[in-house]
């Protein structure tokens, strides 16, 4: 048996195990004892990692829809017709009237190509990827606040915080391998943990305080514990005037946020916003740990820029053990994001409104650079319904089931001219595609993903692709190439090549160098630099850092007479995203095969129904039947519901109002009601 190292292709803490290879097969995983994060441990995704590879759904050979269906086709049938097509779109329609979908599931050299092609094939900016549903109001926020969207500090660090601050995260279930850490914390070094979180979760019974808050109310808070933080002269002055700038205006605008006016806004005791306050204040040093229940609002961005206010009013960023961590949810949504997938940046966030920094990309890529901001993911799918987006072409992602508002995304993928979807299986976007591109999954190439605490690491190939599938960035190039553009690779390496030249925060990140090192965290400029766990050391990216006043606005959606439920989405401990890796895993599949939507007992009763009915949701988006899971841990009159299972589809209910900065939509509140099923 062979063993092959490799990095976890589910979540973004990025556990490190061996691929165990016999006869060409992947017939299980090996945890790695020495690597920094994982250090011998896996969750249940990580251990049945290898199950869904030789799934007999694999996509074998590309697939062209012809009298309605999708039929099996040579590469050259199926990419010269992709070529053909968006090359004639762009002729007769524009650049602009093309987009292309990224994807968190694939590597920093795909998406590098990827963006690549979007911007110097295709000519447009109208590229982006599922960050946007999760953690572009990170992005936004983070960048605006300290100059850098990403997790301030490493996830050794949380080891040995005193205070950890967790909200709007179940890291428990959603970032197992960093819950260790949290919870090594606390028993082992004696942290304290702040829990901030609507319902009971498994962290609850390790935290000193659990604040239940009424869901969309974070900005409240915080600005509530900010309040009690200046009065009773918490705060640390000498950081404020030295390291930050806006403090003035934010604290009066703080100053109308009492305990008791913040109690009556979120629910949460007045008494309890002070505790918080004291608790995160004294501490030497706070980290806050946060995810989409703080980014997937209306006001993400706002909420964003709150914990950025509260970590930079007590000096708790720029040393270790300290600072705003967003835990992001993909394995490579981190690295998408880095590696410019995204409307508005190249790789390393040099932004597309730089003259100069287009001039870069000119010369280095031999062909004009868009200059206008491209379309984001659900501007896509409204260009489409629209009639004015009349071609796609999505990699490895699947917004039939992962975007907000699914008639609508459906609407849209139909009137589209032409949608091209290259993947590992037949998702429910790639049912609805003309053209059906068969690509590698993880353990059939080679390339790196970085984890959510900017840790470049190496994915190696471990058996040989089913039937024809090939590696996104081969398919990509490929297209270009039948496009009339130059662009060949020889491996992922030579693309990696290609980004040390372009990217300077990815200047040093070398395949010798991270197979050395267990990888290397960014900011990493040169070839000799060690790469940076925790960022803003002496100075902020950005300079200093910058406080916002941010006032408190209620979500997009509130709740009425007819829909007096508040509906919260999310995930799960055995699935992933929209279940197409997870759901073709036996064992992930045997544990939960179905959906469910947690109640409260006394909305149970109160429509008579028990645990394990059936249940109808209703929003003013549409219905789904699912199964009714009856439990004290949420709090009545709030609903909550994951969002991996096709068959009960929470996003078929899901708000898609968007924050106005970052472009994320609400999926964490809708306005919902439910009923039993006879
Ligand atoms: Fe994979 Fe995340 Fe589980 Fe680690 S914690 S094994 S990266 S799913």
């Amino acid at each position: 048996m062979e063993k092959v190292i490799t990095t976890c292709p589910y979540c973004g803490s990025g556990c490190s195990y061996f691929l165990c290879v016999e006869d060409g097969k992947v017939i299980g995983v090996a945890p790695n004892r020495v690597h920094p994060i994982s250090k011998g441990r896996l969750c249940v995704k990580g251990w049945n990692a290898h199950e869904f590879v030789h799934h007999p759904g694999r996509l074998t050979k590309p697939l062209i829809r012809k009298g309605g269906n999708l039929v099996e086709a040579s590469w050259d049938e199926a990419l010269d017709m992709v070529a053909n097509r968006l090359k004639g779109i762009k002729e007769k329609s524009g650049s602009d009237s093309i987009g292309v979908l990224s994807s968190a599931k694939c590597t920093n050299e795909e998406n590098f190509v990827m963006m690549k092609f979007a911007r110097a094939v295709i000519g447009t900016n109208n590229v982006d990827h599922c960050a946007r549903l999760c953690h572009a109001s990170t992005v936004a926020g983070l960048a605006r606040a300290f100059g850098s969207g990403a997790m301030t500090n490493s996830i050794d660090e949380l080891e040995h915080a005193d205070v950890i601050l967790v909200t709007g995260s179940n890291t428990i279930e959603q970032h197992p391998l960093i819950a260790v850490r949290i919870l090594k914390a606390v028993r082992d070094h004696g942290a304290k943990l702040i829990l901030v979180d609507p319902r009971s979760i498994q962290l609850s019974k390790f935290a000193v305080i659990h604040a239940k808050h009424k869901p969309g109310t974070d900005v409240a808070w915080i600005n509530g514990v900010m309040n009690v933080i200046i009065n009773e002269g918490l705060a640390d002055e000498e950081f404020i005037k030295t390291r930050t700038e806006g403090f003035e205006e934010m604290k009066k605008l703080v100053m109308d946020y009492t305990p008791e006016k913040v109690e009556e806004i979120t629910t949460i005791p007045a008494d309890t916003i002070r505790e918080i306050a004291r608790t995160y204040a004294r501490a030497s040093a706070a980290s806050i740990v946060y995810s989409m229940g703080i980014t997937q609002h209306t006001t993400g961005t706002d909420n964003v820029l709150s914990c950025a206010n509260l970590a930079m009013i007590t000096g708790n960023v720029g040393k270790p053990s300290t600072g705003v961590n967003p835990l992001r949810g993909q394995n490579n949504v981190q690295g998408a994001c880095d590696l410019g997938a995204l409307p508005v940046v190249y790789s390393g966030y040099q932004s597309v409104a730089d003259e100069n920094v287009r001039k870069k990309f000119s010369e280095a890529w031999g062909a004009e650079m868009p200059s206008a901001p491209g379309l984001t993911v659900v501007e896509m799918v409204n260009a489409a319904a629209d009639g004015k987006l009349k071609g796609l072409y999505i990699m490895g992602e699947n917004p039939m089931l992962s975007d907000p508002d699914l008639s609508h995304v459906k609407e849209g993928l139909e009137k589209l001219e032409f949608l091209v979807v290259q993947d590992i299986f037949l998702t429910e976007t790639a049912e609805l595609a003309d053209v059906v591109l068969p690509a590698e999954s993880y353990a059939e190439k080679t390339g790196t993903f970085t984890n959510t605490e900017r840790r470049v690491q190496l994915v190696n190939k471990a058996v040989e692709a089913p039937g024809e599938a090939r590696p996104d960035w081969d398919i990509v190039s490929d297209v270009a190439r039948r496009m009339g553009y130059d662009m060949k690779y020889n491996s992922a390496e030579d693309i990696m090549t290609e980004i040390n030249k372009l990217t300077p925060s990815y200047t040093g990140i070398t395949y010798q160098r991270i197979r050395e090192n267990w990888g290397l965290a960014w900011p990493c400029p040169t070839l000799d630099h060690p790469g940076t766990p925790y960022l803003h050391k002496d100075k902020f990216t950005r300079g200093l850092g910058s406080f916002h006043a941010v006032p408190f606005k209620p979500p997009a959606e509130e709740t009425d007479d007819e829909y007096p439920f508040i509906l919260s989405t999310g995930r799960m401990l055995e699935h992933f995203h929209t279940g197409t890796m997870t759901r073709r895993s036996d064992t992930l599949d045997r544990e939960v095969p179905k959906g469910f939507i947690e109640m409260n007992p006394k909305d149970a009763d109160a429509i008579g129904v028990r645990n394990n009915w059936p249940v109808r949701v209703t929003t003013r988006r549409g219905s789904v039947v699912t199964t009714a899971r009856v439990t004290d841990g949420i709090p009545e009159k709030m609903l909550f519901m994951p969002f991996h299972f096709r068959e009960a589809a929470a996003n078929m209910l899901t708000n898609p109002a968007l924050d106005p900065i970052a472009k994320i939509p609400e999926f964490k509140v809708c306005a919902a009601t439910v009923e039993g099923v006879q």
